[in-house]
């Protein structure tokens, strides 16, 4: 959750103008700045701003996105964190602005979405109303269910993969290339796994085919 606008600042006026962004006018957000000229701005701000321009926007000097690097400075940058702000949905005050995502995450007035959103349940409420909507949903009842089917879904899926890795291996044409590289280089590998054949007398257990088939490690995991 971008944390930014759940919160307003405390005390506002009294906060040090090299604290500010000059573009957006509030404290810095993960501040960046050139080298070349030193001026220091929001990560959004001058993102927004090279859309149209492509000079700072204090010092006009000739600079592109790529100049932009955050600033590392821990004296400065904990002076941004330690500035003290107000939740806007449970009014908590002199909450820590590096701190604020700690306190939005369970902060119990903010407005959530039922874990069951990805299925189509709509219910927002504030987070101490989760669990008694919980209680009553019935998307979320049949979560396990949905999620079991997409789980078999996803096996069949890689099972036709496999076999049809094994159609197009198994072609004429396949076979006699792979039998050549074999002659020549006296190795050959599992098709899924690329693990090292080992052969007995030049001959594996189904083909001769050396590059045609799967380990027994690789069938097993297809089709269990
Ligand atoms: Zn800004
Ligand atoms: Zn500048
Ligand atoms: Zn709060
Ligand atoms: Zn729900
Ligand atoms: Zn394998």
């Amino acid at each position: 959750m971008a944390t930014s606008g759940n919160y307003e600042y405390m005390n506002e006026d009294s906060i040090h103008e090299d604290l500010l962004c000059p573009i957006c006018t509030d404290p810095l957000e993960d501040p960046v700045s050139a080298n070349e000229c030193g001026h220091t701005f929001c990560r959004k701000c001058i993102i927004d701003t090279f859309r149209d321009m492509s000079t700072c926007p204090t010092c006009r000097r000739d600079l592109t996105l790529e100049d932009y690097h955050p600033v590392t400075i821990r004296p400065f940058l904990n002076q941004l964190n330690q500035l003290l702000v107000k939740c806007k949905w449970c009014s908590q005050t002199n909450i820590q602005r590096g701190n604020f995502k700690d306190h939005i995450t369970n902060c119990m007035n903010v407005m959530i979405s039922c874990p069951a959103a990805h299925l189509k349940c709509d219910w927002n409420g504030r987070r101490d109303q989760i669990q008694n909507h919980i209680s009553v949903c019935p998307l979320i009842k049949i979560q396990p269910i949905i999620d079991e089917l997409n789980a078999l879904v996803k096996q069949q899926s890689e099972q036709i993969h496999f076999l049809y890795t094994i159609l197009e291996k198994t072609s004429k044409s396949h076979k006699k290339a792979c039998q050549e590289y074999y002659k020549a280089n006296g190795v050959a590998y599992c098709d899924i796994c690329k693990k090292k054949f080992t052969f007995v007398e030049h001959k594996r257990r189904l083909h001769f085919c050396p590059d045609t088939d799967f380990c027994s490690h690789c069938v097993q995991k297809y089709f269990p």
